[in-house]
């Protein structure tokens, strides 16, 4: 039996972390790694970020970060924003884990646990600049700051970084959370330090509003060359991924590939123009293990029908699919399962 791939293209996605370190510059670039870094795999991105440089992680849980310290070795810096377990916490303080703090409950368990560890927390307390997901209120943001610098007076934490997240959605909106964002930081800075990471932004704000960007980038989107939902291509990042079905059965009208809704493949997607061997055709249906693409003359089982990806006649990227359904490219990859093969091209 057959099994659908997801080809990885290494030189791709070096490229895409290049244009967009270049682009963010000099703003450090954080490459992200939630989601099994969006569905392409971990170790593979780490690896290859590795390769051109990258000297910033990001991790969304502690446990991401473990895998990721194993990867990359002691210098680079791994961030993991998560609101975690205490023996997770100890886990990240033994693995020089940066933790991402957006509640004084979670600043306070840190503390204990850097205390019982005889560590120092390496600690970015996030301030709500809108999103109310997680992050400490504009109204307590100065007393979290005080108990951040006695615990640091304490030897406990060093506060390292001040960061949020905004939306994305409209410049209004992503100019307001900036302006509590800047409050935040000058709060910190009269209690008398100066954190070197702030970080606000993502993909898209990073990549077209300079203006507000920090120190550091949180890139994950654009780095494997998934771009924004009804975005425009981005010069010099492309997709790093392309999935690949084998023709099981063909019939005169039309053929049957093996991938289906079971490895992850919305079954809302028929009707997409995907490539084959002669050209875009149209995927009829999704079935559960399988899909039916519309026949292409001398159709033989074997060959290789591209959903997406570099090269196809069909659709070019995860995104582009993806807006056919009224959803973003990340979805369509992270929902791939482990069925789909990952393979590295090169
Ligand atoms: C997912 C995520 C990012 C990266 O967003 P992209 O749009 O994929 O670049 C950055 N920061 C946080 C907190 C995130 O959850």
């Amino acid at each position: 039996m057959t099994r659908p791939e997801l080809r990885l293209r290494s030189s791709i996605l070096r490229a895409n972390i290049v244009a967009v370190r270049e682009r963010v510059s000099p703003s450090a670039l954080m490459i992200v790694l939630k989601d099994d870094a969006y569905g392409h795999g971990l170790a593979w991105a780490v690896e290859n970020a590795l390769r051109v440089g990258v000297d910033w992680f990001g991790s969304y849980d502690i446990r991401g970060g473990i895998v990721t310290r194993q990867l990359v070795g002691g210098e680079a810096r791994i961030f993991a924003w998560a609101t975690s377990t205490d023996t997770e916490i100890d886990d990240a303080l033994l693995q020089d884990i940066d933790l991402g703090v957006g509640t004084v409950e979670y600043l306070r368990r840190i503390v204990a646990r850097a205390s019982v560890l005889g560590a120092r927390a390496r600690v970015h307390l996030k301030i709500d600049t809108g999103l109310h997901r997680n992050g400490v209120l504009a109204e307590d943001w100065a007393s979290a700051i005080a108990e951040t610098r006695a615990a640091e007076q304490a030897g406990l934490v060093e506060l390292v970084g001040v960061w949020s997240h905004i939306a994305e959605a409209s410049d209004a909106e992503d100019d307001e959370a900036q302006a509590i964002f800047l409050d935040a930081v000058r709060v910190a800075e009269q209690s008398g330090t100066a954190p070197s990471a702030l970080h606000l932004t993502a993909s898209a704000a990073s990549w077209w509003r300079p203006e507000l960007r920090g120190t550091v980038s949180r890139i994950g989107a654009f780095c494997y060359g998934i771009r924004s939902a009804e975005g425009p291509d981005l010069d010099g990042v492309t997709p790093a991924a392309q999935l690949v079905a084998t023709v099981t059965e063909t019939r005169e009208e039309a053929v049957t590939i093996d991938i289906g809704s079971f490895d992850g493949l919305p079954s809302t997607l028929a009707g997409v123009t995907v490539g084959t061997p002669a050209g875009g055709r149209t995927l009829l249906r999704v079935n559960r293990t399988s899909s039916v693409v519309d026949a292409w003359t001398g159709a033989r089982v074997g060959e290789e029908v591209v959903l997406f990806g570099p090269g196809t006649s069909g659709e070019r990227s995860a995104t582009a699919l993806a807006e056919h359904i009224d959803t973003v490219g990340e979805e369509i990859l992270t929902r791939l399962t482990s069925r789909v093969r990952r393979v590295v091209i090169d």
